[in-house]
């Protein structure tokens, strides 16, 4: 199988692969505003078998004489993901390759996969790029103690990474995090959950990371959260004004839970609510 199978977008010199790292399972119990029995609904109407299935993305960037991964992965915490490593090889790509790791945020479906089965460092040449209050709230140790017990596992394995990394660890706030890749904050979904815009050659692309979970579900009703999002009210006023953004500025999205078609653009209905269209063709 050549890198070619694997989906795939040109912005300008950047050539961005989505590169499936598997499926994780969330509940139907963690949405809120939707009746499960809804979501099923709408699950099943958009030809997804495996309603509650989720899927995880990571982005492989290559251009400008750099390799970049965009998060990555569950490494098979909890059993979710864990196909990176061996979907990067079939892109041609081996992990002492990738020279920079730019984190949307540090839950455990993106940062799993930055330390491996024996506890190194999966990426050995990699410089890892996060938001400095990312890293922070996860550091906090009055975070912690007031996480919910589900929670709490999450701190271990975001603190292990940052760890592993901690030689090579570089914090940002706005702007551009490396040449042509701008840090967008997309508020809500965690402390420093923030978004990429790619631009190159006057083109540009954004890597929306966790804005959706559930695409079928929650860009035709974005006022679905999810209990993954720490402020679920701010996290629904950042997804609806994103797609809105998106439709009105035919923005082509990367999307970490998108599908694993991997791109998309993002449509209005004519009722006033949203639609994923595929990524082959920009909407009229
Ligand atoms: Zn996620």
């Amino acid at each position: 199988m050549s890198s070619l199978a694997l989906p795939s977008q040109s912005v300008g010199d950047l050539t961005i692969t989505a590169i499936s790292d598997g499926y994780l399972h969330a509940s139907f119990d963690f949405l809120a505003n939707i009746y499960p029995a809804d979501a099923a609904r709408m699950q099943q109407n958009a030809g997804i078998t495996d309603h509650t299935s989720v899927h995880i993305n990571c982005y492989l960037v290559r251009g400008n004489g750099r390799t970049v991964l965009i998060d990555a992965g569950a490494g098979g915490f909890k059993q979710w993901g864990g196909r990176l490593r061996a979907n990067l090889l079939l892109a041609g790509v081996i992990p002492s390759a990738i020279d920079a790791i730019l984190l949307t945020h540090a839950h455990p479906d993106h940062v799993g996969g930055l330390i491996d089965a024996s506890g190194e460092t999966a990426f050995p040449k990699a410089e890892l790029f996060a938001h400095h209050r990312e890293v922070a709230f996860w550091q906090d140790d009055g975070n912690l103690s007031r996480a919910p017990e589900r929670a709490r596992g999450n701190f271990l394995v975001a603190r292990q990474a940052f760890d592993g990394y901690r030689d090579r660890l570089r914090t940002f706030d706005t702007g551009e995090v490396l040449p042509g890749m701008m840090a967008v904050p997309l508020p809500g979904h965690t402390a420093g959950h923030t978004g990429y815009r790619l631009e190159s050659g006057g083109q540009n692309l954004l890597v929306w990371g966790d804005i959706v979970h559930f695409p079928e579900i929650q860009i035709p009703r974005p006022e679905v959260s999810i209990a993954f999002d720490q402020d679920a009210q701010l996290a629904a006023t950042t997804r609806t004004g994103l797609l809105d953004l998106a439709s009105s500025d035919r923005l082509l999205i990367a999307g970490m839970h998108l599908s694993e078609s991997g791109f998309a653009y993002v449509a209005r209905r004519t009722d006033g609510g949203y639609r994923m269209a595929s990524a082959g063709r920009a909407p009229a």
